[in-house]
């Protein structure tokens, strides 16, 4: 039941509708990508009505939605607009208008989590500077304005090391590696020149990548998803493993900063930690998402509650669900574009047709209109009795092998 703009902007409208599901909320989700289609397809189990703003009108999420309002989330007016029609507003994206959400928290507009923990994290040096202050272990950073400054970190921080868009980053665009004083200027160059606002991040040299999901309830509760390994490929998540394949003292570890992290922040729903596991078994925090992420996507099918489950409860005001797994593991791959057009969504084909021969094995299709190379076009969830069994899996997946005999 699509409503259309002009059907839905008046509050008393919107507090005469009757209550068909767990909540008389209408969820507004600024973003419709992937993250709110899956939360929709959530919502649609617990007859939650959810309306996103999104540009665009064949985001991925509008086929689910209650109600899409075609426009941009890092627009004032239009964002004010929106809020009109919610009686909470959340995120799936976080490069939102932050100060517009802090205005329409001054009138009393619900916006979960909090308009400050959406400005902190937006800006990922700001987010470095506020959990460095929160005693929050996280690599050494400078901000840097010019070549000289840049030098100086390079000095202090020693070679390779990272140098980072402040703002509107995702998916490793924003990130450029420099090995040597002589790349700093063409890293630089790559992400659009110093006027973009970029930090420097001493090389965090990990020997796996952690990430944790934790949700915060109403009545702030706390609750957290297993450690979950990830996997990168230029930058990009390319494999998430769960639970991690790490000791139990790293899960705790971990599972302590991630909380603590959290608790630093303002707001209830899902957050998820990524994190750095060095050689020596310490801990530092990349960066958060105050959102569903890719590193939850596998509790779609392997836990009792999925993360975007445990989001809604969470901003609707009910109580979360068990984050627990009712599997021994799972591995989810990210359908990434391997080509642009015609031939990306060819060779996604075949991939997906591979994957639906292996029993236990969930296909999720974003239906983005667009194939590009690099864009996360789906994933892939497969569950089973343990890592071991599910990477033979995936790796008979991946090579065209037959799975007969495994
Ligand atoms: P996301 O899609 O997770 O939002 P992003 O564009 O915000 O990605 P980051 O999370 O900052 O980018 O970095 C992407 C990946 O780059 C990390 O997961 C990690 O593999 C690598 N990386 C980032 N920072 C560092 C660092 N300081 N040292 C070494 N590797 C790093
Ligand atoms: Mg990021
Ligand atoms: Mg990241």
């Amino acid at each position: 039941c699509k409503a259309s703009s002009e059907d839905h902007n008046s509050s008393t409208e919107k507090d005469d509708l009757p209550v068909h599901g767990l909540s008389d909320i209408v969820v507004g989700v600024l973003g419709g990508g992937q993250l709110g289609r899956m939360l929709c397809q959530a919502a649609s189990q617990m007859a939650i009505r959810i309306a996103v703003l999104d540009p665009h009108e064949n985001c991925s999420a509008s086929a689910f939605s209650y109600d899409h309002m075609v426009g941009r989330f890092d627009e004032s007016a239009t964002v004010q607009e929106f809020a009109k029609r919610c009686g909470v507003l959340t995120v799936e994206i976080e490069h939102v208008d932050a100060i517009t959400l802090e205005k329409l928290e001054q009138q009393g507009v619900d916006c979960q989590p909090k308009a400050s923990t959406i400005r902190i994290i937006q800006d990922k040096y700001l987010q470095k500077v506020h959990f460095s202050r929160n005693a929050i272990p996280v690599s050494d950073f400078m901000q840097i304005n010019d070549l000289e400054s840049a030098e100086k970190a390079g000095d202090l921080f020693g070679y390779p090391l990272m140098v980072k868009s402040k703002r509107l980053a995702y998916d490793g665009r924003g990130n450029a590696v420099a090995h040597s004083k002589e790349e700093l200027s063409s890293a630089v160059g790559t992400l659009g020149g110093y006027n973009q606002g970029l930090y420097i991040e001493k090389w965090a040299p990990f020997v796996k990548e952690l990430a944790v999901i934790v949700a915060r309830g109403r009545d702030n509760s706390i609750s957290c998803y297993p450690v979950v390994e990830t996997i990168h490929q230029e930058n990009i998540c390319h494999i998430v493993k769960a639970p991690a394949d790490v000791p139990w003292i790293i899960r705790s570890r971990a599972t302590d900063i991630a909380k603590e992290a959290i608790n630093s922040l303002e707001g209830v729903g899902v957050f998820a930690v990524e994190l750095f596991l060095t050689r020596d078994g310490q801990i530092l925090l990349n960066e958060v998402a105050p959102r569903p992420h890719n590193s939850g996507h596998h509790t779609i099918e392997s836990c009792f509650t999925s993360q975007f489950e445990q989001h809604l409860r969470a901003i609707v005001g009910l109580p979360l669900g068990d984050p627990s797994m009712k599997v021994p593991a799972a591995i989810m791959y990210n359908l990434l574009g391997e080509e642009n057009g015609e031939p990306g969504f060819y060779l996604a084909n075949q991939l997906i047709g591979r994957a639906l021969r292996i029993p236990r094995t969930s296909v999720h299709w974003y239906d983005k209109t667009e194939m590009r190379k690099q864009r996360k076009m789906g994933h892939i969830t497969i569950v089973g009795p343990s890592l071991g069994i599910l990477e033979r899996w995936l790796n008979s997946m991946l090579s065209e092998e037959s799975l007969e005999g495994q």
